[in-house]
């Protein structure tokens, strides 16, 4: 049998961040590929210099790894600062990249093959690493948000989780601090599906369970990650929403009861939502920065 082209990375993003990292943060991140029965190619150590554990089938260059951990971090912080999350000091998450799309598809896909998944069991993100490097950095990131939500919000409803994670995956961290660029194609595409009724109604959105979103597809599929995506985009994109935001991430997470969060802390409930959300898709694009 052909061997597979695989690329693992561990993160070890605590280290970088505003907490102290254990001393033994590489080992513990070692042992936790072991557990996931992950093959360790490359590590991140806690010290000034990246620790490579042997890395022969890389398909990222260093450069690449340095964005994806820069990325990651910037994201952190603003889980931090902005929703009120902090991330665990023995935060760690293995990234696989598979770089046959064929095999990518046949061993996760199916019929409907994703970009990458995350399965917090084992910490583990498998991405598929056909595409550009760009795609593979998007995915790393929008998986590491799964990562940090599954360990501190574990009850987040899934159009919060998804919508969260494809927010941040365009971030770019730069000197000033982080920035989300806009998307205007999609959100144009968005819109016109809006128009013709071809998503949920934010209410549906708000109520939809994990087991709906999983017998999404083609189309629908897409449109409901844009869907969450637009949502958790305009509910950032000020103090006051962002609050709102915070507040679903409370206590694990708001669950399938996102509607009553949002009863309760959005001046005017889900109506009123509906309709300023309706807006912001037609009104001026803005990026957003922390
Ligand atoms: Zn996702």
């Amino acid at each position: 049998m052909r061997q597979l082209p695989s690329v693992c990375m561990i993160f070890l993003l605590s280290s970088i961040g505003p907490l102290t990292p254990p001393a033994d943060a590489n080992e513990a991140a070692r042992r936790l590929a072991e557990e996931a029965g992950v093959e360790i190619i490359y590590g991140i150590d806690p010290g000034p210099d990246p620790i490579d554990l042997g890395a022969e089938q890389v398909t990222l260059d260093s450069n690449d790894r340095r964005e994806i951990r820069r990325n990651v971090r910037a994201m952190i912080d603003v889980y931090a600062a902005q929703l009120g999350i902090q991330v665990a000091p023995d935060f760690a998450v293995g990234i696989d990249v598979l770089d046959d799309s064929g095999e990518f598809a046949k061993r996760y896909g199916g019929s409907n093959v994703p970009a990458g998944f995350y399965r917090h069991q084992t910490r583990k993100a498998v991405v598929s690493g056909s595409g550009k490097t760009e795609h593979i950095q998007r995915t790393a990131i929008h998986e590491s948000s799964h990562a940090i939500l599954g360990d501190q919000a574990r009850r987040a409803p899934k159009w919060l989780n998804e919508g969260l994670a494809e927010y941040f995956e365009v971030l770019a961290a730069g000197a000033g601090g982080a920035e989300i660029p806009t998307q205007p194609r999609r959100r144009q595409q968005l819109a016109r599906a809006v128009e013709s009724d071809a998503t949920w109604s934010v209410e549906a959105l708000l109520q939809s369970r994990a087991s709906q979103w999983a017998r999404l597809r083609g189309r629908s599929l897409h449109l409901a990650y844009d869907q969450a995506w637009s949502l958790v985009s305009f509910l950032m994109e000020d103090p006051d929403r962002r609050g709102v935001v915070r507040a679903m991430l409370e206590g694990g997470g708001a669950g399938t009861n996102s509607a009553a969060a949002i009863e309760q802390h959005y001046p005017g409930g889900v109506k009123a939502l509906d309709r300023d959300w309706r807006r912001w898709l037609d009104g001026p694009e803005r990026s957003h920065r922390y």
